[in-house]
């Protein structure tokens, strides 16, 4: 049985391997000319948890990630945040990467073809049976849309199939990051790994961070949802010169705007022949955007799920039946996408709260509470909790803490809502469960 892959992003090159190796033909179906050419040529933050869930060697261009200090606008509040020495997360070079899990793909049988653009889905019958690649149509039983938050694949499908077909403008992040010289003469241990919450009080975050793998070089990064001007991003340099004069203007990586989604999983990722992943499907945390981790976890919860059908007798086409690729998007939605709905609320509230420096400032959030919130998990509204904070919480503030109640109410119920997705592929729970996440999110799908 043939399955096409559109895109090699990270999710789609490990379940071209799980797929391969479940003795399916498997084809990946790349826009770049080359794993060297392909996305960024810089590092990204990935917790080593994951390589060894999936039994992958971690490329050996890595570093372990800095500790951050969190600041407020005109820094105004410097809070430090520890991460988990014991297993912190690591900075890996995104190329050498790209090469383990094309490694990954191929050992195990899965094809790749680069340079080749996939351009809209072929629709027959009310089902996905293949991908126009550079203008000539090519027939699949199954088709793995890996291609990233703009995929021309998802935003082709037919309107019935009632899959969300673009992020909203507030749903992505546009980001420009640049890795830039340092300023001579300055010494390392004397620049903090900075990130701006809401910086400038516009709807994002920036960085400037000393970059782990070349120590006359900075990290940056300005970002914000519903669009970076290039006025947004000559404020945002502007300010972090000023309160960082080691950066320079001599880029030597990078130097560009990407977009990153920053949003709740896809309601609905699987149709009769489909399945989106990774980007494609929203699998970012909201907070911060990171999806390396769930691209390649979700992965293997595709091979699990299509193993699982296999293994019950179903060896044709009807393995790509919606009903029997459900169970993917039930097993994303209870490992980490009822996670990110209620993170995703967090996230919403912080961008638009107008009280982010006595937040920081404050002993509200611990530092177990930055770490789970950073690692998209949501701060449970526990009796635990409670007593905690009572202990810190001054009589002044009150009236704040209270203000945040109605959105820590919603994130928790959006995690209860995440976590009952519908265990069998029934049209109606399923209209049902999806009204209730668009309700709880405040979004109209
Ligand atoms: C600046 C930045 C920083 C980030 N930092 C982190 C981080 O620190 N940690 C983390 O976990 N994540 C981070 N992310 C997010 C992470 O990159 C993604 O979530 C992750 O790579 C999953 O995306 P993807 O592989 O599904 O999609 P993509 O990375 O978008 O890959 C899609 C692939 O499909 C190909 N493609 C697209 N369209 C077509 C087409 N029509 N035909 C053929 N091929 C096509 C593209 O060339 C690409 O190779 C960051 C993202 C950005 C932009």
């Amino acid at each position: 049985m043939k399955v096409l892959v559109a895109g090699a992003g990270i999710g789609g090159l490990v379940a071209a391997g799980r797929l391969a190796e479940l003795g399916l033909d498997v084809e990946v179906i790349e826009k770049s000319p080359s794993i060297e050419k392909m996305r960024y040529d810089w590092h990204d933050d990935v917790s080593p948890k994951i390589f060894r869930r999936l039994g992958i060697e971690i490329p050996k261009e890595h570093w372990k990630k800095q500790s951050w200090t969190f600041c407020t606008t005109g820094e105004a509040v410097v809070r430090e945040f520890f991460q988990d020495e014991t297993d912190p997360d690591l900075s890996i070079e995104r190329t050498p990467l790209n090469k383990t899990l094309s490694e990954y793909a191929t050992t195990r049988g899965a094809k790749i073809r680069f340079s080749a653009v996939a351009q809209a889905p072929v629709i027959k019958d009310g089902r996905v049976c293949g991908l126009v690649i550079d203008g000539k149509e090519e027939l699949a039983d199954f088709v793995l849309d890996s291609a990233g938050a703009y995929s021309p694949i998802r935003s082709q499908l037919p309107e019935e199939f009632k899959i969300t077909k673009f992020p909203g403008d507030d749903e992505v992040f546009e980001v420009y990051r640049a890795f830039v010289k340092k300023k001579e003469g300055m010494e390392n241990e004397k620049l903090a790994v900075k990130v701006y919450m809401k910086h400038l009080n516009k709807t994002g975050i920036s960085w400037a961070i000393p970059d782990v793998s070349d120590n006359t070089c900075m990290n940056v990064l300005i970002g914000k949802v519903c669009g970076l001007t290039d006025e947004d991003l000559k404020e945002g340099l502007d300010d972090l010169k000023k309160f960082n004069p080691v950066l320079t203007d001599n880029v030597v990586r990078g130097g560009y705007k990407v977009r990153i989604p920053v949003r709740f999983p896809l309601t609905r990722m699987v149709a009769n022949g489909y399945a989106a992943i990774g980007d494609a499907a929203f699998m970012t945390i909201p907070m911060l955007g990171s999806g390396i981790a769930s691209s390649m976890l979700s992965a293997t919860l595709l091979g699990d799920t299509i193993k699982e059908s296999m293994d019950a007798g179903i060896n044709d086409s009807a393995l790509f039946d919606a009903n029997n690729l459900w169970g993917y998007q039930v097993k994303v939605y209870q490992e980490f996408g009822y996670q990110h709905l209620a993170v995703d609320i967090m996230k919403r509230w912080m961008l638009t709260c107008d009280c982010l420096d006595w937040l920081f400032g404050s002993k509200i959030l611990s530092n177990d509470d930055l770490g789970a919130a950073a690692s998209g998990k949501p701060i449970k509204l526990t009796a635990k909790f409670a007593l905690q904070k009572m202990g810190v919480i001054k009589p002044k503030d009150l009236g704040k803490v209270l203000g945040m109640m109605p959105m820590l109410l919603n994130s928790n119920k959006a995690a209860k809502i995440g976590n009952k997705i519908p265990k069998k592929y029934n049209l109606k729970a399923i209209d049902s469960w999806e009204k209730k996440v668009f309700k709880v999110e405040k979004v109209n799908g």
